[in-house]
């Protein structure tokens, strides 16, 4: 293995910080061997912190309508072929209600950017699934918000929230993003939530139309900076009615490396092995948690829902009940000699 790159690596395993040139030379220069020795430290510092144990949370997706226009999204509002969805509250709180049968102690309420979900609806939502389940955390994922709004939500009851900075290079989110919406906006929500006290996550697709990297490694400094309690990365899957349709989609391997930075420049992060990875590799979750993750997501919207929900194509789990989805992910992880644990899965206060 070349030198350079294994003092790298090693560097990042011993707490440094590494600049953005490093980084991005890191990325440059990696290969086979130097992969499996930074995975095999990135596992090592996981089993550290966390143990084998694999945190779950339960997923909800809401409402696949959405007022924003992601070029890469396949439910985005210019997508006239997307059949629209919006969960009642009722729905919502039976799929909660399922999950807190099920074990889970996290649920993930996802969705579009729908007006139809206010402040007050949220409130309402969060605060009812915290009054039936006071040990359960609830993370929301509904995209930019003000300021205000996160408070309200966060006074109801919400516990974390996940925001995808989606790139940290300003004219590459340009290049994802319509004109109308704005990196600084995406990172001023960022800010605002950490301000307020939510557990806050970030992250990116790896692999999304013109990503280099040299954006990357943008990516990896912003992450190292803003130190989030969760990040969320995932190949990039085209999506057959977007403008990024024709695509390639981004590599399991590199989603794996960067697993695997991510879990070394932030050790007690709560890193998802994500669906996408699982829809480009039969194993991509297994890879994932192999690599450093230490979080999966399996799905508890109704299954009628799970296919409109559709970012990207061929996503997988849409056809199984939660109970099926559950038994089959646990025993993947299983197989892994990791295990799935029930527990809130916070994040770990410092010492
Ligand atoms: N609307 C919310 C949450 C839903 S989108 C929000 O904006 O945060 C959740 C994440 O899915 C996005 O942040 C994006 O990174 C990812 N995503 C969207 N389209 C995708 C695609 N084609 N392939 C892979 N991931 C995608």
């Amino acid at each position: 293995m070349n030198t350079e790159i294994r003092s790298l690596i090693d560097r990042l395993d011993a707490g440094e910080p590494l600049c953005e040139a490093e980084f991005e030379h890191l990325l440059e220069n990696r290969d086979a061997e130097s992969t499996e020795y930074l995975r095999g430290k990135a596992e090592a510092k996981r089993i550290a912190v966390f143990g084998r144990a694999v945190y779950i949370r339960g997923l909800i997706e809401i409402s696949n309508y959405c007022k924003n226009d992601c070029l890469y999204c396949g439910i985005r509002r210019s997508n006239g072929n997307a059949r629209r969805y919006r969960l009642s509250e009722e729905e919502i709180l039976a799929c909660a209600d399922a999950g807190y049968e099920f074990g889970f102690r996290t649920v993930v309420l996802q969705g579009g950017e729908d007006g139809y979900f206010t402040d007050e609806r949220m409130c309402g939502i969060v605060s009812e699934i915290k009054r039936r389940h006071p040990d359960c955390a609830v993370t929301l994922s509904l995209g930019e918000r003000s300021r205000e709004s996160f408070q309200a939500l966060f006074d109801a009851g919400a516990d974390r929230y996940l925001l995808r900075h989606e790139t940290a290079d300003r004219e590459h989110y340009g290049r994802l993003h319509p004109e109308r919406m704005s990196f600084d906006n995406r990172m001023r929500c960022l800010r605002d939530l950490r301000e307020i006290g939510f557990q806050t996550g970030c992250g990116f697709m790896v692999g999304s139309p013109y990503q280099t990297n040299r954006t990357l490694a943008e990516d990896l400094a912003f992450i190292q900076e803003f130190r989030p309690e969760m990040c969320g990365i995932g190949p990039f899957v085209p999506h057959h009615d977007t403008p990024f349709a024709d695509r390639p989609a981004g590599s399991v391997e590199l989603t794996c490396f960067l697993l695997s930075v991510i879990r070394l420049i932030h050790p007690k992060v709560l890193l998802p092995a994500t669906t996408a990875l699982g829809t480009m590799h039969p194993q991509g979750r297994e890879l994932g948690i192999l690599a450093g993750a230490n979080v999966v997501m399996p799905n508890l919207s109704p299954v009628g829902v799970r296919k409109l929900y559709e970012l990207y194509d061929n996503k997988i789990c849409t056809g199984e009940e939660s109970a099926q989805c559950i038994a089959c992910l646990t025993a993947r992880i299983a197989q892994t000699g990791y295990g799935i644990v029930t527990d809130r899965g916070d994040f770990p206060k410092s010492e």
